[in-house]
């Protein structure tokens, strides 16, 4: 015979073994709420049950008096992971239905009789619930609905309270054992093995003479998470139908309409205490359900408020800041990645989507506009005030501009570290790539799921889900309040790992600052060059015969790169600001169509056919493993020797205002010692050169960027000469993995699917082989140079797993594109405060 408990003040029930319905029950009964009559049933007398033993439903029967009508609640350890549904008004019968009839009149009764059958035969005896569609009660609806069950089940609607009772049990337990229950909470983390517990409770009815009904309360908005008394009262009603049901009272005074305040003023002041009771002993916003009968209030039920991510952090915090619980858990209540939503407008979940495409979510938040095809036209579309989605095959860093003007990106190709991915996060704007769509950018049309669309076309794009919609859709703005300040600055004071940005532009150094990162981890600069003004005198450099042609053209640019960086300075107010010199291979900077050549010979004042055959000799087979990066400042050095030369004029420019600034510089793509050796000399060279015109002093660091496998295997040595290290982990797992960072979203999918990377590896770090490298680099380096400082400030610096994995192996910082600083602060603190609490 199986095992139940009375839920009392005392009775000893627990979370693990009773659920978490059953042991909040028993804390509403603590705080003397007037909870109906509750027994529970743990987990194993449940799985019992689901096996066959029998129950002594007559032994719990007892414990409800006389011809008692009960309700059955499931009670799993966690909410979320739902449960089988709810049966009232078990022990309803002929001779109950006859009482009832009596007592509250006939519709009452009926209503509550066909309700019962209705739920009894569709969940218990697993009937179709088409045979019991909705009629409106009656005698003959009743007479009518046990009639199908009879004919059915070949038998007559069971009348005894006891066989009632012992059936929804026995469903109910054999409910949660099957495969699809299962695997649905599974998805919502819970163990293959999770218990089930279920809570017995007398029905108190919502009938009656006087007032008399059922409710739902809570005291917040679910939404924006924002104070508020919410909920609605059906007079008569059951259960959870005011939510339902037209013709639902509000609860206080409304001018939308009568509530229950109006008709009983004391029982909800009632209701708020309890609410209040409820929020500080259970240390949660709960949503209560009650009945009112002959005006005595019932506390039936209280769950936890459902709630939207904003909603999440608001409630958190407001439970902190009224002492509930401690700022800690307040932290860790709120889910990083849940930050995202508020950070960016987002796609209203209440609204229907008309899907056309699916990709990579490659940048979150949503943003609706007509589509163009090229940047040209994002800008125009910019500058008619008319927000645009810029779509294309992939983008190039001449896309840049469009897509600084664009509202949204969408391209075909590409994965989470392609250029449009990289940039995107960057400029906080919302990005799908790798999309199943095809463009046929000549005739400017777009083919999604078999639909054309054509430039001007309104589509919305979701970079949070990945999906792209036909048309606009509702939005929800972003939500970066108070609280959300608030909850950040108590994460910091919890987390014992830095957190950068990557910021190129004043506009990112902005967004760094306003997110609150503790300075720029990588800047890259190249970004600085694709300005029309600078791209001519570029392309003249990249163009220049000799040394000293060179050195002239990048004479013109100095200056626009010393205005640059002493904006990211003084932005910064002092904060560390590290400079990646120029990275990118220099054919990236040449036009790609005939016209555009055609534009630079008349520039540059040469014949077409010498400019058509220097671009094509700059043309590499595999530019990401050619001449870029640190390559580049060996051969060509005047243009690190002017990128130096800017920031440290730029250095002395800040100070003479007041702000001292101690710049970090940092050279990229290095694989060999004496790489950075010589860029360093040359480096060197410069800042004595700046320091004896200034007349002033100043300090610098020089670090290197750890992006090829051979430099964290050379750490040691590299380090003699690096005052830092930060690994660069896009082209590192490009490099260590021999896969294109921007081809591996064509068959991405495909091999997470099959297993071979149990993740995307510049999604997720792969810590068993990049990771090593990591721990390799960071370990050899600090052997020849105990104060080495050591940072990653890939794609990766913002996932909360890589942040971990760095976190562990005690590198300094982390910086990520400024728009996830917010959820890289918040990680951060999650994982001190679980270290903390082992
Ligand atoms: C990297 O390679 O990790 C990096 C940050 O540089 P980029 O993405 O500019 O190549
Ligand atoms: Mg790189």
């Amino acid at each position: 015979m199986v095992a139940f408990a009375e839920v009392t003040p005392t009775a000893r029930i627990d979370r693990a073994a009773h659920g978490w319905r059953a042991k909040c029950l028993q804390r509403l009964v603590r705080l003397e709420l007037p909870v109906p009559q509750t027994v529970a049933l743990p987990a194993l007398t449940v799985r019992a049950i689901a096996a066959g033993t029998p129950v002594d439903c007559a032994a719990i029967l007892a414990h409800f008096g006389a011809a008692p009508l009960i309700s059955v609640r499931p009670s799993p350890e966690n909410p979320d992971w739902g449960g089988p549904a709810t049966v009232l008004n078990i022990g309803l019968n002929a001779e109950r239905h006859r009482e009832l009839a009596a007592r509250h009149g006939q519709q009452a009764a009926d209503a509550i009789y066909l309700r019962f059958v209705q739920s009894y035969a569709t969940h218990v005896a697993r009937l179709d619930p088409d045979m019991f569609a909705a009629t409106a009660p009656s005698p003959e609806a009743v007479t009518a609905a046990l009639q199908v069950y009879a004919t059915e089940m070949d038998e007559e609607f069971p009348q005894d309270p006891a066989r009632q009772l012992s059936e929804v049990l026995r469903s109910m337990a054999r409910a949660w054992e099957g495969t699809t229950a299962r695997l649905l909470r599974q998805a919502k983390g819970a163990p293959v093995d999770a218990p089930l517990g279920l809570v017995v409770q007398a029905m108190a009815q919502g009938l009656g003479q006087g007032i008399s009904g059922s409710g739902v309360v809570q005291f917040v908005d679910p939404v924006t998470g924002e104070p508020q008394v919410t909920g609605r009262y059906l007079g008569q009603g059951q259960g959870r139908d005011a939510l339902k049901a037209p013709q639902a009272m509000f609860l206080t005074h409304d001018a939308r309409g009568p509530s229950l305040e109006d008709i009983a003023p004391g029982l909800v002041a009632d209701l708020i205490r309890h609410g209040t009771a409820c929020r500080a002993r259970l240390r949660e916003e709960m949503q209560i359900e009650f009945t009112i009968e002959d005006g005595r209030l019932a506390v039936l039920d209280a769950v936890r408020v459902q709630r939207s991510a904003r909603a999440g952090l608001r409630i958190a915090v407001a439970l902190a800041t009224d002492g509930v619980i401690p700022r800690e858990e307040a932290v860790l209540r709120v889910e990083p990645r849940a930050l995202t939503e508020l950070l960016h407008p987002q796609v209203d979940p209440r609204g229907t989507r008309d899907v056309i495409a699916r990709g990579i979510a490659a940048s979150p938040g949503a943003a609706v506009g007509r589509i163009v095809f090229s940047s040209h036209a994002a800008q125009a579309s910019a500058a008619r005030g008319e927000p645009c989605i810029l779509v294309r095959r992939e983008t190039a860093p001449e896309d840049i501009r469009g897509m600084h003007s664009a509202a949204g990106v969408l391209t075909e190709r590409g994965g989470v570290t392609s250029h449009a991915a990289v940039i995107a996060r960057g400029l906080g704007l919302p990005c799908v790539v790798g999309a199943d769509l095809r463009l046929d950018a000549k005739n400017k049309r777009v083919q999604a799921n078999g639909r054309s669309f054509g430039e001007g076309d309104v589509i919305t794009v979701d970079g949070t889900t990945g999906q792209v919609l036909a048309g606009a859709v509702d939005m929800l703005a972003p939500a970066l309040d108070s609280h959300f300040q608030t909850l950040l600055g108590w994460a910091d004071e919890f987390r014992d790992i830095g957190v950068r940005a990557n910021a190129d532009t004043p506009a990112d150094a902005a967004t760094a600052r306003q997110f609150a990162a503790q300075g720029i981890g990588l800047c890259r600069t190249e970004h600085m060059f694709f300005e029309e003004d600078r791209l001519v005198a570029m392309r003249e450099m990249i163009f220049a015969d000799t040394s000293e042609d060179r050195a002239a053209s990048l004479a013109r640019l100095l200056p626009m790169q010393r205005a640059d960086f002493v904006q990211l300075f003084e932005i910064m107010a002092g904060l560390p600001v590290c400079i990646r010199l120029f990275d990118p291979p220099l054919h990236e900077f040449l036009p790609h169509s005939r016209e555009g050549l055609r534009e630079l010979a008349e520039a540059l004042d040469k014949p077409l056919s010498e400019v058509t055959r220097r671009a094509e000799a700059l043309t590499e087979f595999n530019p990401m493993l050619g001449m870029r990066g640190v390559r580049l400042g060996v051969v060509l050095p005047e243009i690190y020797d002017m990128q130096a030369q800017a920031i440290f004029e730029a250095t002395v420019e800040v100070a003479r205002r007041g702000a001292a600034v101690v710049p970090e510089i940092m050279i990229p793509l290095v694989s060999a010692r004496r790489e950075v050796e010589l860029v360093k000399t040359r480096v060197d060279a410069v800042a004595a050169a700046v320091r004896v015109k200034a007349g002033r002093d100043f300090a610098y660091k020089l670090g290197v960027m750890v992006e090829t496998p051979r430099a964290a295997l050379r750490a040691g040595e590299i380090a003699q000469h690096a005052a830092f290290l930060s690994f660069g982990t896009n082209d590192l797992t490009q490099m260590t993995y021999g896969l294109s960072r921007d081809d591996a979203g064509r068959f991405m999918n495909t091999y997470v699917q099959q297993g071979v990377f149990p993740e995307d590896p510049f999604h997720i770090l792969d810590v068993d082989g990049v990771g090593e490298l990591l721990l390799i680099g960071a370990e050899r380096g600090r052997k020849t140079r105990a104060d080495l400082t050591v940072s990653i400030c890939g794609e990766h610096g913002g996932n909360p797993e890589s942040i971990a994995f760095c976190r562990k192996a005690g590198f300094d910082y982390v910086s990520c594109s400024p728009y996830r600083v917010p959820l890289a602060r918040l990680a951060a603190a999650h994982l001190a405060l679980k270290d903390r609490c082992g």
